[in-house]
């Protein structure tokens, strides 16, 4: 086990088989024990009680986005089982009571949960594995000779610094292209070259939107290694330019932050800063907002809100990503970008920032999925504290 978010479960073998192969378990994990720390820093399942002692009006903005609901699991561990439990967990009494926190976004409905027990468990060096290792360097891809194995658009091919784009055989939508990397290792990237990522894909939406002016709404994602999807593992990200009106999640999020000023007279995207930033979970840097979000969709899931795709914020996503891979062993990551529409519409999207979302997508080489029916049908279950991650996002920001 050396993954902080690998699923917390015992060895699935009976418990005749545990006594026969007594080492078995041990032999596996190589990391020292680890007892969890006494708090230190504010954390995720006492939220409640941080609200708690913040200032009346930052109170009363908090409870305006989210509730937050707290409650204690209990159990009882056979015998059999407290030698495991000590070793991974440090105490049975770690596990006996679990205190269990529920966040949800009243705007967005977006939901999290988040166990004590996982929140806690102390940050694993990990080394990269050799299956990884070995995608990162296996080239011969069709995106190693993009202009002779992909094909290009109808208005042909948009060229970076250090990327150009391909049009999509499988298509999502009526536009739909890539920006290959010219550089095959999908997390060797720098600052330059993310911001080139994110330039030609911008320039390639325009490209499109002359070609078919009704193609107003510009979507870009970047799924990094194959538990973020990504099929080709050779760097690249995609963007889509949609007609008529946005996508449903971009559209769900216009609707909901237009509603919360409709009523209480507040941008939403200022308010969900600034109650992070009440609690020590959001900062500021060059203008771009960066937040450690409390209802993530999943692990380690950073927000940016900037007024326009500026420089600013190509080096707020660089650091970001970097601080994913370089801080906390991040591998698999899935970015988007969702901003107004290139053109005018019909809708209000007036107050609406730029906004990147970045989440890590867990182990490459854990096969467990990262997404279960909670995810798809009820509310995300988090492993990782915000209050880790803005922390980890502060000094990768500021040094
Ligand atoms: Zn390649």
């Amino acid at each position: 086990m050396s993954r902080k978010d690998r699923p917390i479960a015992p060895p699935e073998v009976a418990p005749s088989e545990i006594q026969e192969r007594p080492l078995r378990y041990v032999e596996k994990r190589r990391e020292p024990l680890r007892v969890p720390l006494p708090l230190i820093a504010p954390d995720i399942v006492h939220l409640a009680e941080l609200v708690a002692a913040l200032p009346a009006p930052a109170q009363e903005r908090f409870g305006r986005l989210f509730h937050v609901s707290t409650c204690i699991g209990y159990l009882n561990p056979p015998e059999t089982m407290h030698q495991w439990i000590e070793g991974y967990f440090g105490s049975v009494d770690a596990v006996r009571e679990q205190r269990i926190v529920k966040v949800t976004n009243m705007v967005t409905m977006e939901g999290a949960l988040f166990n004590e027990l996982r929140a806690r468990r102390p940050m694993e060096a990990k080394a990269v594995s050799d299956a990884v290792k070995e995608a990162r360097t296996r080239i011969g891809d069709p995106f190693c000779w993009p202009e002779k194995a992909t094909p290009e658009d109808v208005f042909g091919r948009v060229r970076g610094q250090h990327s150009i784009t391909a049009s999509n055989i499988a298509k999502y939508d009526g536009f739909h292209g890539l920006v290959v990397f010219n550089e095959h290792d999908p997390l060797a990237f720098d600052a330059e070259e993310v911001a080139d990522y994110v330039d030609t894909a911008y320039r390639w939406a325009q490209k499109a939107h002359e070609t078919d002016p009704e193609a107003k709404y510009f979507f870009f994602m970047w799924n990094c290694l194959w538990k973020a999807a990504a099929s080709i593992l050779h760097g690249h990200a995609q963007m889509t330019v949609t007609r008529g009106m946005h996508y449903a999640k971009v559209e769900a999020l216009r609707r909901a932050a237009l509603a919360y000023r409709q009523g209480c007279g507040s941008n939403y995207f200022d308010d969900l800063y600034a109650a992070h930033a009440d609690l020590g979970l959001g900062f500021e840097r060059d203008g771009v907002r960066v937040i450690a979000y409390l209802t993530p969709v999943k692990e380690r899931e950073t927000l940016l809100l900037a007024d326009s795709l500026s420089p600013a914020l190509k080096r707020a996503l660089y650091d970001t990503l970097a601080c994913f891979r370089d801080r906390m062993g991040v591998e698999s990551f899935n970015v988007a970008m969702l901003m107004p529409p290139l053109a005018e519409t019909e809708e209000d999207w007036s107050g609406f920032p730029v906004v990147v979302r970045a989440v890590d997508r867990g182990d490459p080489v854990n096969r467990t999925g990262d997404i279960g029916g909670m995810e798809l049908y009820a509310a995300n279950v988090i492993g990782t504290d915000p209050f880790f991650v803005i922390g980890q996002l502060k000094e990768a920001f500021l040094a």
